[in-house]
Parts: structure tokens; C-alpha cells; sequence
């Protein structure tokens, strides 16, 4: 079993690097991943997170013109990957696990594998609601926050399992991380209440926060300081997606609930194809960066998506020659 998030950020003497990727889509060999991978690896990420996507609802055409709505993963593979992974590169994984899709007997199941797996991290979230739904709906049987996957995981690293009566129970050791959200949780109504539900997950045993991801590190600052108020005392490690294309200056708004500060869109509305906006994207996320560790955060969690050009090109300039 490898070292957990909080022990290497504990042993570490600087900032960690860490990147997030996603499962290949269905029916994409998973060379396509380790190409994204393989180019980041140099800068020693401390782990490396896998995101979990639930299911969506597809409609199939039938014969005579019907429409069959079918229930598909499109990214299926969390945990093998998060083995494949370790298995290649010898670095820690943090699968994401989320209560959307999964009843509580499924995810202790998960869980099961990922302790025999010998992986002792997880990031315990909510999840997104289905893509065709305005709104999460929780599983039967299953959580409707990520609080409540929180209080199941901290329950198996005591040796409670969902059935009372196993006999001697082996208690699982996983570190948890949870999101935290500096420009407020989309659905919250306002962000007294996102704090309150933070801190309900720590209290239940949530050892660290990553962030989602934002643009302006003024909302971070406010955040971090905001937790501390509140008696939030965890790591807060930022999250952060460089841009790399024109069109993610609509994007990253609509589909992550986050404002563009003014300079970088006014340098974004200027650029005339996607490799100038890449540009200004990494030259902005390096700035970020450089100012996030100026003020002692410990890490800095990328976002791939898939892509890592950009993430290299930001990481290359600020954890090279570690
Ligand atoms: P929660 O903490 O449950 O919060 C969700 C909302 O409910 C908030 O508005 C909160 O204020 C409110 N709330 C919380 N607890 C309670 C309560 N007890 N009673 C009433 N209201 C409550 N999604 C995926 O599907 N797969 C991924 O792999 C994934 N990875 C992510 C990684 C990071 C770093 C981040 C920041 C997000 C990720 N997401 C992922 C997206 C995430 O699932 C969504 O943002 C989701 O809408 C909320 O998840 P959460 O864990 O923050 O939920």
C-alpha cells in the first residue's frame, strides 16, 4: 500500500503536483490515457487522480422510427485504472467515487475492491446530476450528499461494514478528500450554507479539500481564509484548468459555475485562433501558480480533462527540476 494524500503532503518539503485525468470513452484503448499521462510524469505528480462518471440516458433508434432510452456508462473504468496506473508508473491513485448511480451496497463494494487493490485514497463526492436531469436524484439505496459517502467510508476504515454481522471486520485505511467550492457550490443559495455542509464533511472525517477549479485567486484567498473562520483546518489543495481554447471562455462558466476574471477575457476576445488562446491560458494559469504558492498552499491539483499540453507547459515552468 502506497503513502495516503495527507502523508505526502506531511513528508513533502514543498508544494505537491498532482493531476486529475478521465476514463477513456468506451471502446478507447487505454494507450490513449498513458499519452496523456506520459508527458507529466517527470515532474513527479505525488498522485494522481481518476474521475467517476456516472451513467446518462441515450436514445437508440428503433424500428418503425421508436426511440428506446437506454441507460449507458460512456466512461466506464475508475478503479481498474486507477490499478492500471499504479501498476505502470509505481504512483499513488485517488479514484473519485460519487453517490449518483451507486447504492450504498455498490459502493461498499467499490470500496472492497479498491482496499484490495491496496489503494488507500479517495476523493468522496456527490456527483453531477444525469445529463438529460435538471436536478441530482439520488439512487435507491443509495447517498443523496457526499457527506453521507463520508460517514460510510470513515465507518469502514472503523470496521463497520454495512452488514452488523460479519465477524472481525478488517478495517479499511482510506484517506478521504472532498470539494470545496471558492466561488459557492451552484446550487447552494448562498455560501453560509456550502460552508456548513464543508464543514459537516470534515467533521465526518474528510481529511483534505480540493477545490473547483477557478481563475481568479482572490475568491481562493477568501475561500481558505473563510474555512479557517469557520474552524475548517484541513489541507486546501486549488484546483486549476488552464484555458485552452476561445470557446472556454463560455464554457468554463456555463459548465463550472466560474467567472473570467476581466484581463483574461479581455486577452481572450483578442486572440484569433485557439493556439493564441491557449498561450494566454498557460501564461495565465503560470502566474496563478506562482502566486498560489507564494502563499503556501500545499499543492496544486490540475485538471486535465484528457489534455496535457497546457498542463505541462504550467507545471513544466513551476515544479521542474524538483
Ligand atoms: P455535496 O457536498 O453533497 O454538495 C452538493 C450540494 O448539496 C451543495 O450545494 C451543498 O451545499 C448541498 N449539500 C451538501 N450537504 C448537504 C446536506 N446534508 N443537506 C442539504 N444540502 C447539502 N463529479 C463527478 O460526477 N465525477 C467526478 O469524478 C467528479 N470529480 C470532481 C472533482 C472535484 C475536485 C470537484 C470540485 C468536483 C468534481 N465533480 C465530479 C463534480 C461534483 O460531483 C459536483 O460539483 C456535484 O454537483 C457536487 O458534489 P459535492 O461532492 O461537492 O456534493
Amino acid at each position: 500500500m502506497g503513502k495516503n494524500v495527507i502523508e505526502r503532503i506531511e513528508e513533502a518539503n514543498g508544494p505537491l503536483f498532482s493531476f486529475e485525468v478521465i476514463p477513456p470513452l468506451k471502446g478507447v484503448g487505454i494507450e490513449t490515457l498513458f499519452t496523456a499521462i506520459d508527458p507529466l510524469i517527470d515532474l513527479k505528480p505525488s498522485f494522481i487522480n481518476v474521475t467517476y462518471h456516472r451513467e446518462e440516458f441515450v436514445y437508440k433508434k428503433r424500428e418503425k422510427g421508436y426511440l428506446e432510452k437506454v441507460s449507458m456508462r460512456k466512461r466506464p473504468g475508475t478503479v481498474s485504472i486507477c490499478a492500471a496506473i499504479q501498476h505502470r508508473y509505481s504512483i499513488d491513485t485517488v479514484p473519485h467515487l460519487i453517490c449518483g448511480g451507486f447504492t450504498k451496497e455498490e459502493t461498499e463494494n467499490a470500496l472492497i475492491d479498491l482496499d484490495f487493490l491496496g489503494i488507500n485514497n479517495v476523493l468522496a463526492l456527490r456527483g453531477d446530476p444525469i445529463k438529460t436531469e435538471t436536478h441530482f436524484s439520488p439512487t435507491d439505496g443509495g447517498h443523496a450528499h457526499a457527506v453521507d459517502l463520508v460517514r460510510q467510508i470513515s465507518d469502514m476504515n472503523k470496521g463497520i461494514y454495512l452488514d452488523d454481522e460479519i465477524r472481525e471486520p478488517a478495517p479499511t485505511h482510506f484517506c478521504v478528500g472532498v470539494a470545496g467550492y471558492p466561488e459557492r457550490h451552484f446550487e447552494s443559495p448562498h455560501m453560509d450554507l456550502d460552508f456548513q455542509y464543508l464543514k459537516e464533511k470534515i467533521e465526518a472525517g474528510a481529511q483534505y479539500i480540493v477545490t473547483q477549479l477557478f481563475f481568479d485567486n482572490q475568491k481562493f484567498f477568501a475561500f481558505r481564509d473563510r474555512c479557517w473562520q469557520e474552524g475548517i483546518r484541513v489541507p486546501i489543495i486549488p484546483g486549476i484548468k488552464p484555458i485552452e481554447k476561445i470557446s472556454h471562455l463560455t464554457f468554463m462558466p456555463k459548465f463550472f459555475h466560474v467567472e473570467i476574471p476581466g484581463p483574461l477575457t479581455h486577452s481572450l476576445v483578442k486572440c484569433k485562433n485557439d493556439d493564441e488562446a491557449r498561450q494566454v491560458g498557460i501564461e495565465w494559469g503560470m502566474a496563478q501558480c506562482k502566486e498560489l504558492i507564494a502563499n503556501g498552499v500545499p499543492g496544486i491539483h490540475f485538471f486535465t480533462m484528457g489534455k496535457s499540453k497546457a498542463v505541462r507547459a504550467i507545471a513544466g515552468a513551476v515544479f521542474s527540476g524538483r
